[in-house]
């Protein structure tokens, strides 16, 4: 029998992705996938500033092809892809759809699931993960000391055991984990089984340089939506339910096309719209992450992989510490307080949007919507691992509003200096980090061996930004910011007896 500290079930978007999270904090630990390698059809596409400041954090960002600052995601309606367009879609009404460039060192990535991953793999693997693939999960168990997995290698039908202190639940919407658990789901539930054709059709790209990725076709007797994965190959996603044959399939995509270009069908694909939030995300020694706790279409802002991408980075310093002695086991609790909320959030979110407000059913209530920068940088954590964020706060709101506001992202500040590339994020990422413009708090981040950054020495913020601002303190004052770039804790005045004591228990996760 193996015994791991770390069990992660699933090894997609969000299992590697906390693979590759538990390694940046030195946390061994194994990952098993039932299959070898990427699906045939890729789903995601889109990725955000959030997630890639998360790669970048690890070191890997420079491997992924980011979108140009300013680029936008458009979607058009039109009769075919190369028609006029007829109208475009808001993502939030009153909004443009582009991001603040200022807000983030990152842009996003538009990438395809498939090509991304082996990337997530071997960075993961360079890191010094083990990966098991081609072994799936059987059965888990779990009492007060461990939980102990049965997996079965595909290749040789061989059957394993294996004991783990913790496991993350990475095996997407149909999670048996979550199943053989009995959590429960809330949310819209199922609205409509989607079916798709993916296609190669490089000569289709030359549309692009008009500016819009997603199309939605509408011509008499025929309704279906058309995006890229900017690599040649394409994805038309039909309005009803009904299996095509390849004669069928190409007659459409031609249809779609407008024009006649050479194509080539890849393969065929079948989804779920759904919008689903697991009740509990976390039960005894078993985390729910990704498509496993929270079933969200894809929208603008990516809130499908991008949730559970995010949800990992929450999770693995809180294991690192747990694990590693320096903190309660109570810290763990805080992934469900802090997450839950967000993922429902996001469900809410989603379906009170344009693109997805018509199918939502007539009992959901849409809520007031939150603006692009508030839903990416600017959602509201609130647990024991944060002090200062009561309950009169909004869920979220843009990253000035907050201006450093405890339980929210640290904000993004370039250093200005001979280095002029460092981002305040670049300190963040493995430790709490405490950031003042007076001596007493370094001297005091120096006695209870947090790293400590002198504002002005360690980090020059620029005249139109500066720290007081940017992070809401005084000069007399300090911001704690968790390894996750979460602020943690903040205060106006000088360090005292009573500031270092909560300084303590929240990193030790102890009241
Ligand atoms: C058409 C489409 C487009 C999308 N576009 C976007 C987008 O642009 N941006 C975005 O953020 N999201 C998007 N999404 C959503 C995104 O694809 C999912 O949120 C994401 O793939 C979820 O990742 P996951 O790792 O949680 O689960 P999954 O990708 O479902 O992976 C689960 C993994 O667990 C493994 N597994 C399952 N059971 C077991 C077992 N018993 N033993 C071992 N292994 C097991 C599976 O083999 C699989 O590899 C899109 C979804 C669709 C359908």
């Amino acid at each position: 029998m193996r015994h791991v500290p770390v069990l992660i079930v699933g090894g997609s978007l969000v299992g590697l992705s906390a693979s590759l999270f538990l390694r940046h904090h030195n946390v061994p630990h194994l990952l098993i996938d039932k299959h070898r390698g990427s699906a045939a059809h890729p789903r995601a596409m889109g990725f955000t500033e959030t997630t890639m400041e998360h790669y970048r954090a690890c070191g890997i960002a420079d491997r992924i092809p980011q979108n140009d600052p300013g680029a936008r995601l458009r979607r058009v309606q039109v009769e075919s892809l190369f028609s006029d367009w007829v109208a475009e879609t808001d993502w939030t009404p009153g909004e443009p759809s582009d991001r603040s460039a200022a807000l983030s060192p990152c842009t996003g990535a538009a990438i395809a699931q498939d090509e991304l991953e082996p990337i997530l793999r071997a960075a993961a693997i360079e890191a010094g993960a083990q990966l098991s693939l081609g072994v799936e999960l059987t059965d888990l168990t779990q009492d007060e000391d461990r939980a102990t997995a049965t997996v079965r290698h595909r290749d040789d039908g061989i059957q394993e055991t294996i004991e783990a202190d913790w496991v993350i639940a990475c095996d997407g919407a149909d999670s048996t984990i979550r199943e053989g658990l009995g959590i429960a789901r809330s949310g819209v539930g199922h609205l409509r089984t989607v079916r798709s054709v993916l296609f190669r059709c490089p000569d289709a790209d030359v549309v692009l340089d008009r500016g819009a990725q997603q199309f939605e076709i509408e011509q008499p007797g025929f309704k279906a939506f058309l995006t890229t994965y900017g690599d040649g190959r394409w994805v038309l996603m039909f309005d009803d339910d009904r299996e095509r044959n390849t004669e069928e399939l190409r007659a459409a995509v031609q249809r779609a096309l407008g024009r006649d270009l050479p194509f080539e069908i890849v393969t065929t694909g079948k989804w779920e719209l759904a919008g689903r939030i697991a009740e509990e995300y976390r039960r005894g020694r078993i985390f729910l992450a990704g498509d496993a706790a929270h079933q969200l279409p894809p929208t603008r802002g990516g809130f499908g992989a991008n949730t559970g991408i995010d949800d990992v980075w929450n999770l693995a310093w809180k294991l690192a510490a747990v694990l590693g002695g320096r903190a309660d086991v109570g810290l763990l609790d805080t992934y469900h307080a802090e997450r839950r909320p967000i993922g429902w959030l996001r469900h809410q979110q989603t379906f009170s949007r344009p693109d997805y407000a018509h199918w939502a059913p007539s009992t959901f209530r849409p809520e007031p919507l939150f603006g692009n920068d508030a839903m990416e940088f600017g959602q509201l954590n609130r647990s024991t691992a944060v002090r200062g964020a009561g309950p009169d706060l909004p869920a979220a709101a843009p990253p000035k509003v907050w201006a450093g506001q405890p339980g929210t992202r640290a904000p993004h500040v370039w250093e200005d200096g001979e280095e002029g590339t460092r981002s305040t994020l670049d300190l963040f990422g493995r430790d709490y980090v405490l950031l003042s413009a007076n001596r007493a708090w370094i001297d005091l981040g120096e006695r209870l061996s947090i790293d400590a950054v002198m504002v002005g020495r360690g980090f020059r913020f620029p005249a139109g930004q500066p720290f007081a601002a940017m992070f809401g303190v005084s000069g007399a004052g300090a911001t704690l910011v968790r390894p996750d770039g979460i602020v943690a804790w903040r205060s106006q005045k000088l360090p005292d007896a009573g500031a270092e004591a909560s300084i303590r228990r929240l990193i030790a996760a102890r009241g």
